[in-house]
């Protein structure tokens, strides 16, 4: 799989070198590159923003620099050329996306290309997506929204993302069942959060682990995991059992 991430922080994404992602790079199961936007401007300060066309406070990232950038990760490759295997998505971090959920992820982890860009200050220029949604060779637009809160940049959202797809893609995981019983997992965690978990040793602080764990019995364990995924469920995220 081949993630770009484009952002004027390059810095930001060096998480990504660290842990399970970190080591998924490393083998060269995820072909990470990160570009500095502002290595694709032309003025002295290299600028990637402007003011907003009708006026208000903020500034907007304006269209050139982007385009720029994305034709170059993309390559102008033509289209009779490709098998559609090939094709880059491009993803867009904003709150005004639709909802990123362990769906998308799982969506995301078959996906052969992503290319992230992370937008700053009021957003991108909107015809950006326009543009890329329309090309041929690109795979279309994705604006995705990471939760109802406003970050200061596209970068944590991309974090976010990445991580959450790269842990399911075949091979990142050392033990690739342990995904199947997390919370919103596709099948039966779908609409439900995992329960409480515990480890050695069996009393801490005058607090026992759970009797059914300790007893070796799989069908009353399993039994007791899926009735406490749904007191939690019911608990923390009701709208989830309607
Ligand atoms: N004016 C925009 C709005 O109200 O929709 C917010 C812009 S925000 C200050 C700057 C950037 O942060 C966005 O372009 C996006 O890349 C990122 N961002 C902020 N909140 C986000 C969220 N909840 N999910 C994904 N990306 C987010």
């Amino acid at each position: 799989m081949r993630i770009d991430i484009v952002t004027i922080f390059p810095e930001y994404l060096a998480p990504l070198r660290l842990s399970l992602v970190g080591r998924a790079v490393d083998a060269r199961t995820i072909d990470l590159r990160v570009h500095d936007l502002r290595a694709f401007t032309h003025d002295r300060h290299h600028t990637v923003d402007d003011t907003p066309y009708g006026g208000g406070p903020g500034m907007v990232m304006s269209p050139a620099a982007w385009g720029e950038a994305l034709d170059h990760i993309c390559g102008r490759r033509g289209v009779e050329a490709d098998d559609g295997a090939h094709r880059p998505t491009l993803v867009v971090p904003t709150p005004s996306g639709r909802r990123f959920t362990q769906a998308t992820a799982q969506e995301f982890s078959r996906e052969p290309w992503l290319v992230f860009a992370c937008g700053r200050y009021e957003g991108i220029d909107a015809r950006v997506t326009q543009h890329y949604a329309g090309r041929p060779d690109w795979n279309g637009v994705r604006e995705l929204s990471i939760g109802d809160y406003v970050l200061a940049g596209g970068e944590v959202a991309t974090l976010v993302m990445v991580e959450a797809a790269a842990r399911l893609v075949p091979g990142v995981l050392g033990n690739e069942t342990s995904v199947l019983d997390d919370s919103f997992a596709a099948g039966e965690m779908e609409n439900l959060l995992e329960g409480p978990v515990f480890t050695k040793p069996p009393v801490w602080r005058d607090l026992a682990v759970p009797e059914v764990l300790l007893s070796g019995h799989h069908g009353r364990i399993a039994q007791w995991r899926r009735d406490q995924a749904r007191v939690r469920t019911a608990d923390h995220r009701p709208d989830l059992l309607h």
